[in-house]
């Protein structure tokens, strides 16, 4: 899972990328709303922490142009404490949930864990594919119930594939939702990745469709 931080206040910005790190999710971030408006514009995010008073292009707008655009990844906005109007016109403007500065950082990883899961019309925060169970909680996977110790990466694949359980899905893709942008993408590294999650999840766990991708398949 991938997540954009587009906040101007250096301080924020890297406590929110550091927290959401070790969260388990690949983390960008911009510090402008001109550089955060074309990052969602082009990039595929699971995610979007957006502030609202930023340089260039206010939170707002960026969020309108979005959604105007097509551009349907769930939106976590952060607002200034007791300003209801803020609130109101941001998730107006396409925003999914908001937070009000100053905020706990458990609190705001909950909420992005949740806006994933409902993305993908998942309810709880447990997941269960097959003989897999998927504990976003814990950053955990265990099969027939026994924790399966993975890097963080093979975790973030992991949960990646049993959310988007059944579905084909590209090494493109793949690529595109593990990985933040500085990472230097070839399409070897995901085969390899593949490979080692298989010898952790089981042999059956993950199927390969020649030209097209993989399937979770239990
Ligand atoms: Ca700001």
């Amino acid at each position: 899972m991938r997540v954009l931080i587009v906040e101007d206040d250096a301080d924020i910005q890297r406590l929110l990328a550091t927290a959401l790190a070790s969260a388990g999710y690949a983390v960008d971030t911009a510090s402008d709303g001109e550089d955060g408006h074309h990052l969602g514009a082009t990039e595929s995010y699971d995610a979007v922490i957006l502030d609202l008073g930023l340089p260039q292009i206010d939170g707002i707008s960026i969020l309108e142009r979005w959604r105007k655009e097509g551009i349907t990844v769930p939106v976590l906005i952060l607002t200034a404490r007791d300003s209801w109007t803020e609130k109101v016109k941001g998730l107006r403007a396409g925003a999914d949930d908001y937070v009000a500065k100053p905020f706990q950082m458990e609190e705001v990883i909950a909420r992005i864990e949740a806006l994933i899961r409902r993305a993908h019309g998942i309810a709880s925060a447990v997941l269960n594919v097959g003989p897999l169970t998927l504990d976003t909680t814990q950053n955990m996977v265990f099969r027939d119930g026994n924790p399966i110790i993975m890097t963080p990466l093979e975790y973030r694949l992991a949960a990646y594939l049993m959310m988007r359980r059944g579905a084909v899905i590209s090494k493109t893709e793949i690529t595109e939702h593990i990985y933040d942008q500085n990472f230097d993408r070839d399409s070897n590294v995901v085969e390899v990745l593949i490979n080692r999650l298989r010898k952790k999840l089981g042999t059956d766990a993950i199927e390969t469709r020649r030209g097209q991708g993989y399937v979770l398949a239990l």
